[in-house]
């Protein structure tokens, strides 16, 4: 089971959730949920309430239910419900045997409508969906009693069951509570509780063709299981009467409390799954788990750990307004963990030749080099040397500017746990591309040492080449070219603004010799170049396939800096 970074992290729902403790409003229960619906794969936004819900639970030693809000069969399967199992057990959270469908409700939820006819609080309609809209008025006006609002209870109990058993085709009647098609708030205007759909269930398969909607639904499921906090995103707080309405005019065995939060929004990032699923349906992703999904599934395969993904989610709190976090904050909780846990190697992302001409020609070094400066138990591990091997193609510059201080020609450089070595000269092909570097070494800087008095500005990290092992090495970057790509100009779709380059793929990348068996999905740094982790579907023996997880500048760090600085 997962724990928490700060148990004792407080916000508003904990402090009522705290208040009510005390007061023993539940008599002293604690019991949440967590109610996806199974039409899409989990992404960062439902981390926060999978966090949250069960969070609050574990901290004050109540419960929380995996809940499936299957109540629309067109859109939901089987395959949606068992990768959000999956996904929820990845982050750390468990249910027990507490695993529900709002469909094993249908036949309680049923009995509830005919209570609702019979008590004069619902009524079936027999007016179009555009009808009903046009009826339902607007904002600023109230809305018409619909003709068969006042149907005789008789009537609607024979409509109703008749809908049930499949009397009628989809469209011609829905069940709509009787409340007041004056009231202020929309979704008091007599809403829709039960529509006709002729459409087969991932679970209760052709029994029904009547379905209820959300708002009826949500609410009674809660009360059924004795929930005692439902916790949703803040578009449902107009939906709170509703809630409560149901609850109170129903004999329930119970009336949770809803509250609202706010959802999290992350720049550079779209989060409805509406449009999550225009990405992989439309091939503009490799699927679900694409690394640059902010699906859980996108961001496992990109390296994240379920740790970074509740850190992250307790850095950013809980809030009654709706904000936009910033993607280098989810960016910083990963790399803030993988720098204490990831083994230190080197890979040479772009490489070229480098000749080492006074070195001898068949002589190998296993050189000392450490696995983590943040950890002294990782130890060390052995990287052989020879006379041939690869640098990155930008750490030589043949006409250096200012202030590169990296390898050219007469200049001298560390090479990282090896040797100083200087620039003597360059082999060209015809179009004038550089495909050698001729260096000499100096026996006497081994592990980099340079002698007193001497400086070398820069340390360079290298792969022998004898011993190199060719990688792939795919870089990311922002999914999207602007912050906010939900928000979007006239005749633009947000697909209109994906970055034709947040993904780069390089193939003739060389890594060194002990990556060769790297286990898929372990994560390690490459010096100078980030945080990598081997590719859980397209690594094979012998030829891993990495995806950076994050580079190595820590840009809300800075950002934070700033801030603290401003206010100082
Ligand atoms: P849809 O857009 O289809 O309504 P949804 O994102 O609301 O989908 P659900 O499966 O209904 O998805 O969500 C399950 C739970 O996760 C809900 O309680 C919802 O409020 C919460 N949730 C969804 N998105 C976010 C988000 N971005 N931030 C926080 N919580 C979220
Ligand atoms: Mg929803």
């Amino acid at each position: 089971m997962a724990t928490t970074d700060t148990p004792q992290a407080t916000d508003f729902i904990r402090t009522i959730i705290a208040q009510d403790l005390k007061t023993n409003k539940h008599n002293g229960r604690v019991a949440t949920r967590f109610p996806p619906e199974p039409n899409g794969h989990l992404h960062i936004g439902h981390a926060k309430s999978i966090c949250l819900n069960f969070g609050v639970a574990l901290e004050q030693g109540g419960t929380c239910n995996l809940r499936f809000d299957d109540t629309n069969p067109t859109k939901e399967n089987i395959d949606y419900v068992e990768s959000i199992k999956r996904d929820v057990k990845w982050l750390g959270f468990d249910w027990d045997d507490r695993e529900y469908y709002a469909s094993d409700y249908f036949e309680q939820l049923y009995a509830y409508a005919v209570q609702l006819i019979k008590d004069g609080h619902a009524y079936v309609c027999s007016l179009s969906p555009d009808e009903i809209r046009a009826y339902r008025g607007t904002l600023t006006e109230p809305g018409r009693d619909s003709p068969y609002r006042q149907r005789s209870v008789e009537e609607n109990l024979d409509l109703f069951a008749r809908m049930r058993a499949g009397e009628f085709a989809e469209g011609t009647h829905v069940l709509r509570a009787r409340i007041d098609m004056a009231s202020p708030n929309i979704n008091m205007r007599d809403p829709t509780l039960y529509r006709i759909l002729k459409a087969p269930h991932h679970r209760t398969g052709e029994r029904w063709c009547i379905y209820p909607l959300y708002d009826f639904t949500h609410c009674l499921s809660d009360a059924l299981e004795g929930i005692t906090h439902s916790l949703c995103t803040l578009e449902f707080e107009d939906h709170r009467p509703l809630y409560d309405w149901a609850l109170d005019v129903l004999p329930v065995p119970s009336h949770p409390q809803q509250i609202e939060f706010a959802r999290l929004n992350l720049t550079y990032t779209v989060m409805s799954k509406r449009k999550l699923l225009t990405l992989v349906t439309d091939n503009y992703v490799s699927g679900w788990d694409d690394p640059r999904m902010p699906t859980l599934a996108g961001l496992r395969r990109r390296g994240y750990t379920p740790q970074s993904i509740r850190s992250f989610c307790e850095r950013i709190g809980l809030a009654k307004r709706n904000s936009t976090v910033d993607y280098a904050m989810l960016e910083h909780s990963i790399r803030e963990e993988l720098n204490r846990t990831a083994p230190r190697v080197m890979a040479v992302l772009r490489p070229v030749r480098v000749v080492i001409d006074n070195y001898p020609q068949d002589r190998v070094e296993y050189l000392d080099a450490i696995n983590n400066p943040e950890d002294a138990s990782a130890g060390t591990r052995q990287v052989p040397f020879s006379r041939v091997l690869y640098i990155e193609r930008e750490d030589f510059r043949e006409d250096p500017p200012r202030k590169f201080f990296r390898l050219a020609p007469g200049r001298e450089v560390r090479l990282r746990y090896a040797y100083i070595v200087k620039c003597v000269g360059v082999v060209k092909d015809d179009t004038g591309e550089i495909t050698e570097i001729h260096c000499t070494y100096d026996p006497e800087t081994r592990s980099g040492r340079p002698p007193a008095g001497r400086k070398v500005k820069a340390t360079l990290h290298w792969v022998s080449a004898e011993h190199a092992v060719n990688a792939e090495v795919r870089l990311y970057d922002h999914f999207f070219t602007k912050p906010d790509p939900d928000n979007v100009e006239d005749g633009q779709a947000f697909t209109d603004y994906l970055n034709p380059h947040s993904l780069e793929i390089l193939t003739a990348c060389t890594v060194e010799p002990s990556l060769a068996q790297a286990e898929a999905g372990s994560r390690f740094q490459f010096e100078r170049q980030g945080y990598f982790c081997v590719d859980t579907v397209d690594s094979s023996p012998g030829r891993p396939v990495f995806n950076r997880t994050v580079t190595l500048r820590d840009t809300w760090a800075k950002i934070q800096k700033a801030e603290q600085q401003k206010r100082a």
